[in-house]
């Protein structure tokens, strides 16, 4: 578990301990040696691994400091009581005229972001080839480092400056029972960790093809995501792309059997991309968009690879080439979820019992109103592109078929469904949707665009569709739907967001990449789809807290305060989030930030 604690400004400078060198341990140590000379720091690391070795595990504590190796500086950061904690956090230095990396592969922030990334996978797999692991209790003998899974990722594991650059890893220090094991820390330290750092941090040492491919297609598809909007797309995918994964649980692409994306040919685009040239591909256009197609066809396949391309992809995922608008939300029905102070009546109104929906709070939305709930948030975040699938959407939110119009009549029916609002909201306000939608012919006559999928293949009915929808839905009148609007004086009450648990003044923990833990409050992410990593979950927690202190107060609305958040980040980095220097972090969206403060309880 992740979990940190502390009382002081979170925007403190990291502080670096600097080790005092002890009569006692000069006694150790070759005498005659220049102190700053690779070989005394080494030998001065060795003595007082020597000098612990058997006493109690909080000694290991001692070893906290800056130690020059040969080509790098390890530097251990923090060292914990005892075995079974957080493990400890160390980082190593590589001076750039060892790493020797051209700038050409980190320059432009889609390619940096992308050689951070290269470097981080290279140590972790550099970790798996040299590191025995498991030695002694606990999480002895473990080196780690984050990274992430099929996407690319800002984070904090791995940095790259002009300086050269830092890794930073965690390592249990070995101990039997809660007593030191100075030789198995020494096999880590002497002779695991250089190899990993030469393996995967010596540019002279990688595979130099791979690396440039790495970053040339993440700056791809950061091009290709910028190009969408002049295009008048709202994503695109391109030929070959691969889009089924291994299972619902196994992000990685399909092996066998998996037939690549073919764009049928109305709705076949070319992109110039920097690097790869000409590519073709299917261009949804912005307005309103159905995926139609039998059951087990590839619909949700499809909507999904359009959710994660908000993403950059690793070369070989096979969606590298899916790209989506990037201010792109997932929307679903998610009962049970709590909603605070939210106008939901443009989609709801005339609860029983005169239950008031323009202010609307509950712990416990039902399907549609927490459809409801998620779709007005997302317009609040400035989404201009919604991605729904029948497979989690509440039918009675999505349609109302004519019979059951003439049944039930239009004023006792508190819902006004998707399908009566989804024009007026690309035409009035700019949002596009795609809409996965197998099971009803009614959107027909809301739709721009109708892609069927067939056999995992798209084709384009649209002008089918269009002939078998009768008449245009006319427009509703004025005044007879409360208007769509944004909501902008919505801010949370402050008060929610007291970081506080107990004696803690600030405690922000996760459990899973689902579950955040801001003071007392539990929030459950587990809805949340673009969510993608359990670093994002840890910094989402990080920034709440940042939000609630610096930027609350001094902004008149929810988004305008996290705007102003996340651009601190993003200028100076996820590091300012945390009072001490950790790798732990994954850089969220603005969206995924909000949804974790709309999730809030009122109580706990
Ligand atoms: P639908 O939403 O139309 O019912 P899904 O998208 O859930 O269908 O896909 C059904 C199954 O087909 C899933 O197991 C999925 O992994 C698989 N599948 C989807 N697209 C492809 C493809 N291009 N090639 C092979 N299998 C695919
Ligand atoms: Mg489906």
């Amino acid at each position: 578990m992740f979990s940190f604690v502390f009382s002081i400004s979170v925007n403190s400078k990291v502080s670096r301990v600097k080790f005092g060198v002890t009569p006692e341990l000069l006694q150790l140590l070759p005498a005659h040696q220049d102190i700053s000379s690779v070989a005394y720091q080494m030998e001065r690391l060795k003595a007082l691994l020597s000098n612990i070795d058997g006493r109690g595990y909080k000694a290991y504590k001692d070893l906290k400091g800056d130690y020059q190796f040969d080509g790098y500086r390890l530097t251990i950061d923090h060292v914990p009581g005892d075995p079974f904690a957080h493990p400890s956090r160390i980082s190593i230095n590589v001076p750039s005229q060892k790493a020797s990396l051209p700038s050409e592969l980190w320059s432009g922030n889609a390619r940096k972001t992308a050689a951070e990334d290269f470097l981080a996978r290279a140590v972790a797999k550099a970790i798996r080839a040299q590191v025995k692991g498991h030695r002694g209790i606990g999480k002895s003998g473990e080196i780690r480092i984050e990274t992430s899974g099929q996407q690319i990722l800002v984070r904090n594991s791995v940095l790259i400056d002009d300086g050269g650059i830092e890794a930073r890893l965690t390592v249990g220090l070995p101990a039997a029972g809660r007593i030191i094991l100075s030789r198995e820390a020494e096999e880590i330290f002497f002779g695991e960790l250089p190899r990993v750092v030469s393996e995967s941090l010596y540019f002279g040492n990688m595979d130099k093809g791979k690396f440039e491919k790495h970053v040339q297609s993440a700056e791809d598809q950061e091009f290709l995501r910028g190009q969408l909007r002049q295009k008048g797309l709202a994503a695109f995918v391109a030929d070959n792309s691969i889009l089924p994964r291994r299972s619902g649980v196994d992000d990685r692409p399909l092996k066998e059997a998996a037939i690549p994306f073919v764009a049928p040919e109305s709705l076949s685009c070319m992109l110039t991309l920097p690097n790869r040239g000409r590519i073709r591909g299917m261009g949804i256009p912005r307005g309103v968009t159905l995926i139609v197609g039998g059951g087990f066809h590839g619909k949700s396949t499809l909507l999904h690879a359009l959710e994660r391309g908000v993403y950059n992809h690793i070369p070989g995922d096979g969606r590298e080439l899916v790209a989506t608008d990037p201010t792109a939300v997932k929307v679903r029905a998610e009962d049970n979820r709590a909603v605070w102070n939210l106008d939901i009546s443009p989609f709801i109104a005339r609860l029983p019992f005169d239950c008031d929906t323009t202010g609307f709070s509950t712990e416990n939305a039902s399907g549609s109103t927490s459809q409801a709930a998620n779709i007005i948030e997302a317009l609040d975040d400035a989404a201009t592109l919604l991605l729904i699938d029948e497979d989690t959407s509440a039918t009675n939110f999505m349609i109302r078929d004519e019979r059951m119009q003439k049944l039930v009549i239009r004023d006792k029916e508190p819902i006004t469904p998707f399908l009566h609002r989804v024009r007026e909201m690309y035409q009035d306000h700019g949002v596009s949707s795609v809409i996965v939608m197998g099971g009803s012919g009614d959107y027909f006559a809301v739709s721009d665009t109708v892609i069927m999928m067939d056999a995992y293949q798209p084709q384009d009915v649209t002008l089918k569709a269009h002939s078998l929808a009768g008449p245009a839905m006319p427009r509703e009148k004025p005044g007879r739907l409360p208007h769509i609007v944004k909501q902008p004086q919505r801010r949370p009450d402050p008060g929610r967001l007291i970081p506080a648990r107990g004696k803690r003044e600030v405690s922000i923990e996760t459990r899973g990449i689902d579950t955040l833990l801001y003071g007392e409050h539990e929030i459950d992410l587990g809805k949340v789809e673009q969510l993608v990593d359990i670093g994002q979950t840890r910094a989402i927690g990080l920034i709440i807290h940042t939000y609630a202190k610096h930027y609350l107060e001094k902004s008149s609305n929810l988004v305008d305060g996290l705007r102003m958040a996340l651009k601190e980040v993003e200028e100076q980095g996820l590091d300012i989030l945390h009072p001490w220097k950790s790798g732990e972090l994954a850089l969220p969206r603005l969206h995924e930030v909000a949804a974790a403060i709309n999730r809030i309880r009122a109580k706990g």
